[in-house]
């Protein structure tokens, strides 16, 4: 497995050191991968969102009176992508903001290019209106009690296309809504990861099991305006695109991520630019991309999770030319839902 870090460089080899909480190893004797995920399912049906958190962990709430310019400087300035919304007015919770909400501002302004002005006063409690605006499915606000079964929550991730997980419990006293934390895909997989020893079994390579796309790939190059680059995001649903050369080799993935640095300060000029010059404004602590082949296996992607905090493979051939895209969502729907009818 490899990474790269850099947008010229070819992919190369590195590992994080992983730090999680320490749970016990569950053992789980299994012949065959439908065991194995089998037994995967049954740990996530003992197991609550609880076990995923960490030991310690800080929680930044938003309140929908924000001003989104703002909320941007926020995560920049804490390095996180998203955060979950507060309704002071009600002291309920709100929905959770991602990278979709800014897509989705970026995609008014962009329309609507007189309306600066109007764009730069926008609050959060706005989003659902600008939803509106641009004739968007709203985004479902999935959330689950902390003491439902992971399961139930990884259920409810993959059929709202959610990629992260509000906790959301009621505090008993004054029976309001209280956010706990957010359960993201990656903190789920590394828990299995960790504490499922036989992930060692899921032997099979990518090339024999059907996991990732590997058709009609949402692609561009260095060029593409990084605009064409937000739109198919939006028409695929996808939250990454990798960037080829014109020989089709993979040196850069443009990540739903990248937009918040895009329009940082409630700045749209960096909209005009190309991908690779919107590469270029990412943060030096940027970690790279991560690459497989098709003979990588399973268990050896369950190690890199274990390792590294991966959101996505680019799967490239011997050449480094693109041959697909192993995300999360497909680990998790790989995980839990191949197979799972036969146990019915
Ligand atoms: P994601 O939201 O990135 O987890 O991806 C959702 C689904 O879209 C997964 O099945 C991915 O394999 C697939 N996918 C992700 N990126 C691309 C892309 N650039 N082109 C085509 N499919 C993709």
């Amino acid at each position: 497995m490899d990474r790269a870090r850099d947008r010229s460089s070819p992919p190369h080899t590195s590992a994080v050191n992983a730090t999680w909480n320490s749970t016990p190893k569950h053992s789980i004797v299994t012949s065959s991968s439908n065991d194995l995920r089998r037994a995967i399912r049954a740990f996530l049906k003992v197991r609550t969102s609880y076990d995923v958190l960490p030991v310690s962990f800080r929680l930044i709430i938003f309140d929908t009176a924000l001003l989104v310019k703002k909320s941007l400087n926020i995560l920049i300035q804490n390095g996180i992508v998203s955060a979950p919304l507060w309704d002071s007015k009600t002291s309920t919770f709100a929905g959770l903001l991602t990278t979709s909400d800014y897509i989705n501002v970026i995609q008014y302004y962009w329309h609507n290019p007189d309306a600066l002005a109007q764009v730069d006063q926008f609050r959060l409690n706005n989003l659902r209106d600008i939803e509106k605006a641009l004739g968007v499915t709203p985004i479902e606000t999935v959330s689950i009690h902390p003491e439902k079964p992971l399961y139930e929550a990884c259920r409810r991730m993959l059929e709202s296309r959610a990629r992260r997980i509000p906790l959301v419990d009621i505090d008993d006293e004054t029976q309001r809504h209280m956010v706990v934390s957010v359960v993201t895909q990656y903190r789920i997989l590394k828990f299995i990861a960790v504490n499922v020893k036989e992930t060692e079994n899921l032997r099979k390579p990518l090339k024999e099991i059907n996991v990732g796309s590997y058709e009609n790939l949402a692609t561009a190059h260095m060029e593409t305006p990084v605009m064409d680059v937000i739109n198919m995001l939006v028409k695929k649903s996808i939250s990454s695109v990798p960037i080829l050369d014109r020989d089709g080799v993979v040196i850069n993935v443009f990540e739903a991520v990248d937009v918040i640095t895009l329009i940082k300060g409630g700045v749209y000029d960096d909209l005009n630019l190309t991908v690779g010059e919107a590469l270029l404004k990412r943060n030096d602590e940027f970690p790279g991309i991560y690459t497989c082949s098709m003979y990588d296996r399973l268990d050896t992607i369950f190690d890199t999770i274990r390792k590294s905090r991966v959101h996505r493979l680019v799967v490239i051939d011997e050449t480094n030319r693109l041959k697909g895209v192993l995300t999360l969502s497909d680990i998790l729907e790989y995980v839990l839902l191949e197979g799972e009818g036969e146990e019915h």
